[in-house]
């Protein structure tokens, strides 16, 4: 079999821990063997960030920018204990965070879905994908405690120094307060990569905030996505899906009693709370895949879970783990498939929904890691295999279908 090639590129990410394991065993089982595999490769384990100074981080950023789609290996975020453990020079930043910040981009989550693990929301039976709004809010904001007798103020000066001045609330007890911001450059490009999102998967959207209560700050929110919207409407009637905004706790109820098979759309801390809720409802983090997407159409794909440390401390004393690979191998499909399709090579584009294919049907046949069988509702019972085995028989299904 000759293999398939490739114009342009990967950004290949490459991480830390248990997920740097089976990313290597992907590449191995399933993907070399196929694909003349082009990649820019930037290690982002943390041995190698903190060689760098970090520097390997913004550089795959760029790459990023400059290649326009990229595939990471999750990766650890030191914190004190990660300090001594790899005995840093500085406690670096989170690498998403920085990655973020450079291709301004929105964090896409969906989940992946198979016959036989049902969701705890049964009613489920599509997809439901959380796009959350990555910049300001509570997550930048300041706040002070106060004593009884204090006054707070939202003050705002301009160039000039000319001051307005709203009083918050004079306390007669002690009690707290906070101020926070957004910009509309961010709700705007949040809203077009959502919108986006959208149009290119063929999926409506739900747009939610609390517009009634924060009249001024969600309104501005619902103001922006309105306009931009616009820009899109003729492509969602072409694609038959709609755009709705309504209050965050109307979509709860919606979502809940859909089937799916919706973008929902959320702002920083609503979404940092409802991704949770929705990776927890369909079942594994092991299942749940990630696009970070850039308003001006760069595509970064990952697992959404962690380096999953505990197996690897028990892959480090001779145990051969049963960690889940199935949001990392989506990640890499993800960005085939996208890099197919911006470099016109329809055999990649085929190999990656085959191989997502095979993947499933894996699964569906009763061959699962562990994190699943437990989930497992199907006719046979379900086998439990490490995540060697069950790439393996990933593979195997992929040479059925090729
Ligand atoms: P985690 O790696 O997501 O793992 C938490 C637990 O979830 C695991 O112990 C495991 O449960 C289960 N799990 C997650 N992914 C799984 C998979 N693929 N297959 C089977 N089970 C899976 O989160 P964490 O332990 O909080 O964080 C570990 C490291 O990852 C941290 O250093 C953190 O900074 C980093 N992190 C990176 C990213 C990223 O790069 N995007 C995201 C989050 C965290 P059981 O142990 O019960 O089997
Ligand atoms: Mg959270």
């Amino acid at each position: 079999m000759t293999k398939i090639q490739m114009k342009t590129p990967l950004v290949e990410m490459d991480g830390d821990e248990m997920t740097r394991i089976l990313w290597q065993e992907i590449k191995d089982i399933l993907l070399t063997p196929y694909i003349d595999l082009k990649t820019e490769y930037y290690d982002l384990g943390l041995p190698h960030r903190d060689e760098t100074d970090d520097r390997v981080t913004v550089e795959s950023a760029e790459a990023t920018k400059r290649l326009g789609v990229a595939v990471k290996c999750a990766t650890i975020t030191p914190n004190v204990q990660r300090m001594s453990e790899y005995h840093l020079k500085k406690m670096w930043k989170s690498p998403n965070g920085t990655i973020r910040r450079i291709l301004d981009g929105t964090v896409f989550r969906a989940p992946i879905l198979c016959e036989g693990i049902v969701p705890y929301i049964p009613g489920w039976k599509q997809p439901i994908v959380l796009a959350r709004h990555a910049y300001g809010d509570v997550y930048s904001a300041v706040d002070e405690e106060l004593e009884a007798g204090e006054k707070a103020y939202l003050v705002i000066e301009n160039e000039k120094g000319e001051v307005r001045r709203r009083l918050i609330h004079a306390f007669d007890g002690a009690g707290v307060v906070q101020g926070m911001h957004n910009t509309d450059a961010s709700i705007r490009s949040f809203a077009h990569s959502c919108f986006r999102y959208a149009v290119e998967n063929g999926i409506p959207m739900i747009f939610s905030t609390k517009d009634t209560i924060s009249k001024q700050y969600d309104g501005r929110f619902k103001k922006i996505f309105e306009e931009v919207y616009e820009e899109y409407r003729a492509s969602f009637e072409e694609k038959g899906i709609w755009y709705l905004y309504t209050l965050i706790d109307d979509a709860v109820a919606r979502v809940v009693r859909s089937e799916g098979g919706l973008l929902w759309a959320c702002k920083n801390y609503d979404g940092d709370v409802m991704s949770d809720m929705v990776a927890t409802a369909y079942g594994s983090l092991g299942m749940m895949s990630s696009v970070l997407v850039s308003p001006d159409g760069k595509y970064e794909y990952e697992a959404a879970h962690g380096t999953v440390t505990r197996h690897y401390y028990r892959y480090l004393e001779g145990e051969n783990p049963s960690t889940n690979p199935m949001a990392t191998l989506f990640a890499w499909t993800g960005a085939l498939r996208k890099r197919g399709e911006l470099d016109g090579i329809e055999a990649l584009m085929t190999f990656a929904d085959k191989l997502e294919e095979a993947a499933i049907a894996t699964i569906e046949s009763g061959v699962m890691t562990k994190d699943l069988s437990g989930l497992w509702e199907g006719e046979t019972p379900a086998r439990s295999v490490t995540s060697a085995e069950f790439l393996q028989a990933i593979r195997a299904e992929l040479d059925k279908r090729l």
